[in-house]
């Protein structure tokens, strides 16, 4: 499976991580994705966080820059964060997809995954 380019301390990101209060952020931007608070390795160590952010470059691809851009923040205003359609379809994404990213080592236990924001944003 071909990964995406990935950016590392990206200053959009890192304005996504202040604003969502998390320790790391990663963002997809078109076909890119965007880490602030956390390493490239860190981030492709955990197949469970590169299926969700897989499936947002999924989405981006399906809806198109501004079609992604703007679902995804009327999405957030109408439902908050955590219950964003997007959010919510690659959370799922996450648990179906990780066995497609992991590098060959075994599954790890789906609790470990990285956690985005609980809380409603
Ligand atoms: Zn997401």
């Amino acid at each position: 499976m071909k990964l995406p380019l990935i950016i590392e301390n990206s200053p959009l990101a890192r304005l996504a991580r202040l604003k969502l209060g998390t320790r790391s952020v990663a963002m997809v931007l078109g076909n890119k994705i965007h880490l602030s608070g956390a390493t490239r390795e860190e981030f492709l160590n955990d197949p469970y966080w590169v299926a969700h952010e897989m499936e947002h470059i999924r989405q981006f691809e399906e809806h198109g820059r501004l079609g992604f851009l703007r679902r995804y923040l009327l999405g957030w205003m109408r439902y908050g964060y955590y219950n964003i359609p997007f959010e919510i379809a690659a959370r799922e994404a996450a648990l179906l997809n990780a066995p497609l990213y992991t590098r060959g080592q075994p599954l790890p236990n789906p609790a470990d995954m990285h956690q985005g924001p609980k809380a409603k944003l």
